[in-house]
């Protein structure tokens, strides 16, 4: 569904981030967690592991959230 493509155009519907959420699947935030922190070299733990997807209302983790500049862009010129 078009909603749930990213501004930057990743599958939000693929994700398993949004997946967690929508099962609050805490197994599966450690997993999606442990391998994000792996893939960034920063520490990304399962509390950031929320997310309903970029372009819906609700929850998002904190890169698409607040740091990705596609995301922010696009919000700021609607
Ligand atoms: S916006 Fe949320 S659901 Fe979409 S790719 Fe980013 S973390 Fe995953």
């Amino acid at each position: 569904m078009k909603e749930y493509i990213a501004y930057c155009g990743l599958d939000c519907e693929a994700c398993e981030a949004r997946a967690a959420t929508a099962a609050n699947d805490d197994a599966l935030r450690d997993r999606v967690a442990k391998l994000w922190s792996e893939l960034n070299g920063v520490e990304i733990t399962r509390e950031m592991i929320n997310c309903t997807g970029c372009r819906v209302s609700g929850v998002k983790t904190p890169y698409c959230g607040s740091l990705c500049p596609i995301r922010r862009c696009a919000m700021s010129r609607g």
